[in-house]
């Protein structure tokens, strides 16, 4: 580099590892390396680097991305084929947007385990690999290669759908940028958090210790015994499937307990109802039974927001396959916490780290992660929501509204 001045990027601080600014780099001045609590960090080699500034332009945290006005529409929707529903996260409205697209000939964008079992994201167009994309992984994807592959495919002119957290949306938005052939569908995931790869590392290596054999598959979200009330699934080499409910799975009482996750969510800039895909899909945490028809089964309900008029355009397109019951905003709003405020970190998330780190999970799980017990409070609110089809529709506004009124809405991520 000329100058030999580093080229400007995030404040560490609020970084969020979207590796737009790596992908950026035509001259692989930037590699991402992993901070002590095994997050992505830009790191720039600094003999490569020619002080072009692509890197900086591309960082959505110096230069953000334009946001959607409020959300066109609201819906609760899932899939009317229970064998898709049942394998996806919540209703299952991802696969059936990348079916979609892989009919037109384009390309899907998503999270999947790699060999080792670490969180990726990548590029295809064969069906199988996209199934693996199903099921969040609650663990901070490695993007950076993806983004270069997509924008290299948008170049030559072909349809992509990237689906990521909304930081990572954002950096896939700068990179398109100067590609603008409206070839592009994004598709934010709520996000209240992405969990650290080195946490998940060492919780494998657990369950691995514990059970004697190697993983072959995991599911941070097997609907057993519900949606509601979900389980840690791994499948091992043995043939031997275990699972941990969410009450007692020291990975999902780490990640719900607000301590492993990237320090710069905490200031994530991505919350709200302004948001940054085409279409939003989440958990319909909170959803109320207003008929029997569309009562909670407890077989998954995804919220969706459309955010762009092709968000529209997308979902009318497999609309056919859905269930759909069109929503309040503000339903979504008082049962999706990152709709209103970024998490709040454990107060003793410091503590958490610097016991991790000289011990291990077995030193943090005693006194950190004991098992939790539902409250009277959340059983009662679940009970309401899933059965308030059974209540009057005008006493079942008002017993609503009073309950908004009370407790300003019933969250759970
Ligand atoms: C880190 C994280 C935090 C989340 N937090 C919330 C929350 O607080 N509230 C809420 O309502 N919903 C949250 N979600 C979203 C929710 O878990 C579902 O992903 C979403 O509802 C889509 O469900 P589906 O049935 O349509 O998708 P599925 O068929 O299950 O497909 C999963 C989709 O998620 C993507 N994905 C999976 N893992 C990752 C990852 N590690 N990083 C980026 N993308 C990934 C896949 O590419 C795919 O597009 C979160 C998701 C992630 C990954
Ligand atoms: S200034 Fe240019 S060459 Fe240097 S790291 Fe950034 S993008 Fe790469
Ligand atoms: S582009 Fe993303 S990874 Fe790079 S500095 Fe900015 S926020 Fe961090
Ligand atoms: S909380 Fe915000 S910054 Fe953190 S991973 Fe999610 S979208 Fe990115």
């Amino acid at each position: 580099m000329k100058d030999a001045v580093k080229p400007r990027l995030a404040d560490p601080e609020w970084c969020t590892g979207c590796s737009a600014c790596a992908a950026s780099c035509r001259f692989g001045a930037i590699a991402m390396v992993s901070d002590d609590e095994g997050f992505l960090r830009p790191s720039i080699v600094i003999s490569r680097c020619v002080g072009c500034g692509a890197c900086s332009t591309a960082c959505p945290e110096l230069y953000p991305v334009s946001r959607s006005d409020i959300p066109i529409e609201a819906l609760a929707c899932w899939d009317k084929d229970g064998e898709r529903r049942a394998s996806a996260t919540s209703g299952g409205v991802f696969m059936l947007l990348a079916d979609a697209v892989l009919g037109r000939g384009g390309w899907v964008c998503g999270a999947v385990f790699d060999d080792a079992f670490d969180v990726r994201h990548i590029v295809t167009r064969d069906r199988a690999i996209v199934e693996s994309m199903r099921g969040s992984k609650y663990v901070q994807s490695d993007v950076a290669t993806a983004l270069s592959v997509c924008a290299d495919r948008l170049r030559a002119g072909e349809l992509v759908l990237f689906t990521g957290t909304p930081c990572q949306v954002a950096a896939m938005r700068k990179l398109s940028e100067k590609i603008p052939t409206g070839n592009l569908i994004t598709v934010d995931v709520l996000c209240h958090g992405a969990p650290s790869p080195l946490f998940w590392r060492e919780y494998r290596w657990f369950r691995e210790k514990e059970s004697g054999s190697k993983i072959t598959g995991a599911s941070f979200r097997k609907k057993d015994p519900s949606w509601t009330i979900f389980s840690m699934e791994m499948r091992f080499l043995d043939g031997s499937t275990r699972s941990w409910p969410t009450t007692d799975d020291l990975y999902l009482r780490a990640f719900l307990g607000d301590f492993i996750s990237r320090p710069s969510c905490c200031k994530c800039p991505y919350v709200g109802t302004r948001r940054l895909g085409d279409l939003t899909l989440a958990d319909f945490w909170g959803y109320v039974s207003e008929s029997r028809c569309h009562r909670n089964d407890e077989r998954g309900i995804s919220l969706v927001l459309v955010d762009t008029q092709q968000g529209a355009k997308e979902l009318a397109a497999i609309s056919e396959s859905l269930v759909m019951v069109q929503k309040k905003l503000q339903e979504a709003i008082e049962g999706n916490g990152p709709l209103r405020l970024p998490f709040r970190a454990n107060s003793r998330r410091d503590e958490f780290w610097s016991i991790f780190r000289k011990g291990g999970i077995e030193a943090v799980a005693d006194d950190f992660l004991r098992p939790r017990y539902g409250s009277a409070k959340h059983s009662a609110s679940l009970f309401f929501n899933n059965h308030a089809y059974l209540i009057p529709a005008v006493i079942r506004r008002s017993l609503i509204s009073i309950r908004t009124m009370l407790t300003g809405g019933a969250s759970k991520k």
